[in-house]
């Protein structure tokens, strides 16, 4: 998608602090952390959000459920939380499908 700033990262059209990449997805860090680690993973595909989904994608959310704790071990992260938001009533603010990885220090739980 043309005006889809992280298919412009994927396209390295701008610039992003990349920590993973595989065939796949990518991950970067958050430009303005809200932890001390704040790493967003992302499929290189344009998928808007989880409703976005189809039958088909479900080999390619395990495999990036399983990427996960690789992308959080690069960032010495043994514990972290993981979020996606769903929709503008989620707090999405970017509309292509990630996973926010934070961690750094003990959060708070729910
Ligand atoms: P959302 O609210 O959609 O779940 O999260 C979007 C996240 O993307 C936010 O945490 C925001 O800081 C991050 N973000 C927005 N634009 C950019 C960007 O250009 N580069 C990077 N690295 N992160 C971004």
């Amino acid at each position: 998608m043309t005006d889809c700033i992280f298919c412009k990262i994927v396209a390295g059209d701008i610039p992003a602090n990349k920590v993973y990449e595989d065939e796949e997805f990518l991950a970067f860090h958050d430009i303005a952390p809200k932890a001390d680690t704040h790493v967003l993973v992302i499929p290189r595909r344009h998928i808007v959000n989880l409703n976005d989904l189809g039958e088909d994608d479900g080999a390619l959310m395990g495999k990036l459920m399983l990427t996960i704790p690789h992308i959080a071990a690069t960032q010495n992260l043994t514990g972290y939380r993981t979020i996606t938001n769903t929709g503008a009533e989620g707090g999405q603010e970017v509309f292509h499908l990630h996973f926010h990885i934070l961690g750094g220090r003990a959060l708070p739980g729910f």
